[in-house]
């Protein structure tokens, strides 16, 4: 099962100052940007490419606030129901 744990881990759940924050691994300063999302599931794969994110710009890494994460796996949650009858394990 690919793991979109480790994923949403990345993901900010509590924004204490929303217009203005530093990343977690370089403590550079981050903007409100757009990043790609992708996820690897069962027999299919998701790309989003323009999610808008929390954006560190000397590193690039990318942090999706709550309202994206939420919708992400709203639509992930879908896809899972909907390609069930459609991709099935080798
Ligand atoms: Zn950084």
């Amino acid at each position: 099962m690919p793991d979109e744990r480790v994923l949403f881990a990345h993901a900010v759940r509590q924004m204490a100052r929303p217009d203005k924050m530093n990343c977690i691994h370089c403590h550079g300063e981050m903007k409100r940007s757009k990043a790609p999302f992708h996820v690897d599931r069962n027999g299919y794969h998701l790309v989003l490419d323009t999610v808008p994110a929390w954006v560190c710009h000397q590193c690039g890494e990318a942090y999706f606030e709550e309202r994206e994460v939420d919708a992400i796996q709203s639509v992930i949650k879908g896809l899972d129901q909907q390609t069930r009858q459609l991709v099935t394990d080798p």
